[in-house]
């Protein structure tokens, strides 16, 4: 059985940045924080985007966190605060969620954990919460600042709730919940989030989530360095063109091959039902696919799918409009890259 996410009791007066914390939510609400929630970023040290083509990980956390202090009570009202004034504050009635992956402000992320556990419970009315929430992981820079967020709104929306759920079961509502912001990434970050243990990496696998520990050298330094460009995610189509690229590859790949292609959305799925090598599936994909890019009407050609069926059932909200829809980029390089890097 799945452990629960640990309860801790620790001294406030002993941690600077709980102090802290404390006084900000004190001087915001006036009163004092119930409880905290923490989830953490994380670097991931093998496997860059091929989480969700299905493909296992090796992710371990960082220390920089979210850290949430809250306040429980029946106004069904959440009110949302942030120790950086960048990030301003926002009320909402929690009968009420609504996430406009257009415009993607803080407080949509935090609310995308909330209505992931909403929904989980069966979109059972929540309790209201005061919270302010306090971030040191570096913001659009790669660690998962936005996952920790998702993943640490999800924790003490459940605990403000009184329900209990395992790390598991919460990694994999994190993981579904963060795309109602629009990116649709693999799950790689909020199964870390919750899974990491101190001292060691962990090997994420899918279908189902599971996560087993690779022991570091004795004594190894990571270094992380920021060259402090920041790609917001969201607010881009960058991440999601990556993910709508592999996922036509999928049924490229799997049409040519004669495998049911309607059904498949990953590349892993292809290689399992083909119960092909790696090194098979690199020769398949040069056979198939060609460097180039493609053009929307190419790919509705060789799938036989019209350019709605397209829009519909393969590309993200953000990656219909504009040069994307007009040339897909180089689908063939992003599935070599997952083999290669596999
Ligand atoms: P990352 O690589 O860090 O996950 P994303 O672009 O996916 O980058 O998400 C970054 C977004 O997460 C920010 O634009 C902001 O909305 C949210 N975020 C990150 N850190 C904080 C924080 N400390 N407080 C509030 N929101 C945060
Ligand atoms: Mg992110």
């Amino acid at each position: 059985m799945a452990a629960h996410p640990p309860k801790t009791k620790i001294l406030i007066s002993e941690n600077k940045r709980l102090q802290n914390l404390k006084e900000a939510f004190e001087k915001k609400y006036g009163e004092a924080p119930l409880f905290y929630a923490q989830a953490p970023g994380r670097v991931n040290l093998i496997g860059e985007h091929i989480d969700y083509c299905g493909y296992a990980v090796l992710p371990m956390a960082i220390e920089q966190s979210i850290l949430a202090a809250v306040t429980v009570n029946d106004s069904k009202k959440i009110h949302l605060a942030n120790t950086d004034p960048k990030y301003k504050d926002f009320t909402v009635s929690s009968e009420d969620i609504e996430i406009d992956k257009d415009n993607p402000q803080w407080y949509y992320y935090f609310l995308c954990g909330v209505k992931g556990i909403q929904e989980h419970l069966g979109k059972v009315p929540l309790s209201g919460m005061k919270c302010v929430v306090d971030g040191t992981i570096p913001a659009s820079s790669g660690l998962s600042s936005s996952s920790a967020l998702v993943c640490c709104a999800a924790l003490l929306t459940m605990e403000a709730n009184h329900k209990s759920l395992n790390k598991v079961a919460l990694a994999e509502i994190s993981a579904k919940c963060e795309r109602y912001i629009g990116t649709e990434g693999g799950g790689m970050d909020q199964s870390i989030s919750f899974l990491a243990e101190e001292g060691t990496a962990k090997l994420i696998e899918f279908q189902p989530l599971r996560a087993s520990d690779v022991r570091l050298p004795e004594g190894a330094v990571f270094v992380i360095s920021n060259c402090c460009v920041e790609m917001n995610k969201a607010a881009t189509s960058h991440f999601n063109i990556r993910v709508v690229e592999c996922r036509i590859a999928t049924k490229m790949l799997a049409k040519a091959r004669g495998l049911e292609w309607g059904r498949l959305l990953k590349l892993s799925q292809v290689q399992t039902e083909l119960e092909a090598s790696l090194e098979e599936m690199l020769r398949l994909v040069a056979e198939v696919l060609h460097p180039e890019p493609y053009s929307r009407e190419e790919v509705c050609k060789a799938l036989g799918i019209t350019t709605e069926q397209l829009c519909t059932d393969l590309l993200s909200p953000n990656t219909q409009h504009g040069k994307t829809l007009v040339s897909l980029p180089v689908i063939f390089q992003s599935c070599l890259h997952i083999y290669l890097i596999k």
